[in-house]
């Protein structure tokens, strides 16, 4: 049997009082696009930082191709690239200067014709003798890219990487990730948007509050996401407080608040119009508009990762 590209076992991290992430099981099979979810805070950066070796785990063992990270950090660093979210890009360095540092660094063979490849895939070549202090934070998420990519890692980890992006820059990372997927690299890619990863992404794991509270295929998740009714209700003003009085409800499973607009994701099987205006009214507020309809599956997403997540693992 083939070993997980990365595995972890009851890996965990406490910061004073807080458990960042928390008994997490993770694996990776080799070949895979793995979707690694949640909001701000859920703790994707710290299991990202750890399975790098950088960040040392409280509790919890992590393997690399089967062989327990700290027998040999170095290489397995070979053989493994990573853009973070916020890349450290040596500001005054030019991209190609830039790129040329971390050739060196792996010693990349031919290294100006694979820079040369690589900023021209990415469509950085015409910016080729600019410093990166002028680069827009896109063209940085990019540039990083192709630094990630100089020396042909097996394993690519992503923070987040197409946040600093345009849409058609989304396309065009999307469709490189799936390139470099079809010629086998392994690629764990952490976000909060669910439609980042929903379609390069052969599995999904979702972190809450340091925890993984799902893990499944792409299929299997939105057909479970899916069973959640929604209402959407309009408000004459905003309604302070509302969201917190809503979630205090045994038929509401999420809200999303957005000034006037708010978004109720409900138990399935019954008319919840009537507890829902009443709740509205009770807390204030005046309905203006309300109607049910199928959520997308990102607002099914939205409303899966908060406090409802509580009720339904613990
Ligand atoms: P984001 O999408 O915002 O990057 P994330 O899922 O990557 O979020 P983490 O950055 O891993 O989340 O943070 C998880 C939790 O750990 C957060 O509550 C954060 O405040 C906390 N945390 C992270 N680093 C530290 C630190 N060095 N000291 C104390 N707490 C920390």
């Amino acid at each position: 049997m083939t070993e997980p590209v990365v595995r972890t076992e009851q890996l965990t991290k406490r910061y004073d009082g807080l458990v960042a992430v928390r008994d997490l099981e993770l694996t990776i099979e080799p070949g895979e696009i793995y979707g690694f979810l949640g909001p701000n805070g859920a703790g994707k950066t710290t299991t990202l930082l750890m399975v790098l070796g950088i960040l040392k785990p409280t509790a919890g063992r992590i393997y690399l191709w089967g062989r327990p990270l700290e027998d040999d950090p170095l290489a397995v660093k070979r053989r493994v690239g990573v853009v973070g979210e916020h890349d450290y890009i040596h500001d005054h360095l030019t991209a190609d200067e830039y790129l040329r540092f971390f050739a060196d660094l792996y010693g990349v063979p031919h290294p100006a014709e694979r820079i040369g490849a690589w900023l021209e895939r990415l469509g950085l070549l015409e910016f080729r003798t600019l410093r990166a202090r002028d680069f827009s934070r896109g063209m940085k998420q990019k540039l990083a890219l192709a630094r990630s990519l100089l020396h042909e890692p097996d394993l690519l980890l992503l923070d987040e990487p197409v946040s600093g992006l345009d849409p058609h820059g989304v396309v065009e990372v999307r469709h490189l990730l799936l390139e470099l997927n079809r010629r086998g690299v392994t690629i764990f890619i952490s976000s909060h948007l669910l439609s980042e990863v929903e379609q390069t992404a052969h599995r999904v794991g979702i972190m809450h509050r340091g925890r993984l509270i799902r893990q499944d295929t792409i299929p299997a998740l939105r057909a479970w996401l899916r069973q959640e009714p929604v209402l959407e209700v309009e408000l004459h003003a905003p309604v302070p407080h509302l969201e917190a009085q809503l979630r205090a409800l045994p038929v509401v499973r999420g809200v999303q608040a957005n000034g006037r607009r708010v978004v109720v994701t409900v138990t399935p099987g019954a008319d919840h119009r009537g507890s829902i205006s009443q709740a509205v009214a009770a807390a204030g507020g005046v309905i203006v508009g309300m109607h049910a309809h199928e959520p997308t599956l990102e607002e099914a997403f939205l409303t899966l990762t908060d406090a409802a997540v509580d009720r339904w693992t613990s």
